[in-house]
């Protein structure tokens, strides 16, 4: 009996690779066994923690829209402070903000149990990128602007992301005249955020011809391109959400030269989008949410109610994760990992 016993352990203390003190092996590029595990922890996602953070990349994400930044609150205007609030909200209850092509092409790439959220700014007005004259009378960027918030918010929370989209019209976008139009258009680009098409003239394009709403949308393109000419404007909020006679026009089209093709045409109202691997996701009739008074509150609370709409990240680009139930509205054109549970 106690021969086997011997033998058993001597068997035990073999498989189990010789005692606690051993040494962690090399291997070929000089990493460690231990460093290995951790590397594939981190690029394999583990079901069960899926399971856990409520993993579900097939929720609804909240494009938020505003239009005016200024002083006081307004049905169609926001106060700065509030502005700043609504991020601290959205921060503060598990959001990052992702750029809206990103999503657009499901390229959502944040850490796990995380939520998106798509900043837009429809107009082009100035309080929502105003330089000031600061002492040494340079022209520096107005804290009290969108972009001033939104760059001031980053600082102090790096990990909420710096994205927004800000559609335009044309002639001297955020105001104060051509120059100052062309450096925030060249400084939005350069901070990584986007320009988005809002057409030249603000109209209802249902009432254009097809040639009327190209050049509605190829010269919005053209004077992007004139300033920053390696950009490419791909995405449309249609002016006051009203589509063209027919939605290829909004889609792509040329006009004197200068073609256009969007990933992207958002409406105006009113609810969160579904997610970009939902097999109805509508690339051209995404809906918003507006934020006036306490509508951005309310959308946050009805995802802490309804977990089951929200969508969370599971941490890995490359695998869409979500529960079982969810799989009939699943796009199974996508070619991308999935995990269910
Ligand atoms: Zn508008």
């Amino acid at each position: 009996m106690r021969k086997y016993i011997i033998i058993i352990t001597l068997i035990l203390i073999l498989i189990s690779g010789c005692g606690k003190d051993e040494i962690p092996k090399l291997d070929n590029n000089g990493v460690t066994n231990n460093d290995q595990a951790e590397k594939n922890e981190i690029n394999n996602p583990d079901p069960e923690k899926i399971k856990e953070i409520g993993a579900n990349e097939l929720g609804r994400i909240m494009i938020i829209e505003y239009h005016v930044i200024g002083e006081e609150d307004a049905r169609w205007a926001r106060s700065y402070t509030s502005f700043r609030q609504d991020l601290e909200k959205l921060y503060n209850s598990g959001y990052v903000a992702v750029s809206l092509k990103d999503m657009i092409q499901g390229n959502i790439d944040i850490p796990a149990g995380k939520t998106p959220v798509v900043i837009t700014f429809d107009d082009g007005t100035q309080g929502q990128f105003r330089y000031i004259e600061n002492e040494q009378g340079e022209m520096v960027v107005d804290p009290k602007s969108g972009v001033g918030v939104l760059e001031n918010f980053y600082k102090d929370y790096p990990d909420f992301g710096l994205e927004a989209t800000f559609f335009v019209n044309y002639y001297s976008p955020f105001g104060q005249g051509a120059d100052l139009s062309k450096r925030k258009i060249t400084h939005i680009i350069e901070s990584g955020m986007d320009i988005g098409n809002h057409s030249v003239n603000h109209l209802k394009m249902n009432t254009l011809s097809k040639e009327e709403a190209a050049k509605e949308l190829a010269l919005i393109v053209k004077m992007i391109k004139d300033i920053v000419p390696d950009y490419e404007v791909e995405t449309l909020a249609l002016p006051f959400g009203i589509g063209t006679k027919e939605t290829e026009w909004s889609v792509r089209g040329e006009y004197e030269g200068t073609a256009f093709e969007n990933i992207g045409v958002l409406l105006v109202g009113s609810t969160p989008a579904p997610s970009p691997y939902n097999k109805n996701f509508p690339p051209y009739a995404l809906e918003r949410v507006q934020v006036f008074e306490d509508n951005l509150d309310k959308w946050i609370k009805y995802f802490e109610e309804n977990p089951d709409q929200k969508y969370v990240s599971d941490g890995h680009l490359e695998v869409i994760s979500f529960p079982e139930s969810k799989l009939d509205i699943f796009n199974t054109e996508i070619s991308k990992e999935i995990i269910t549970y």
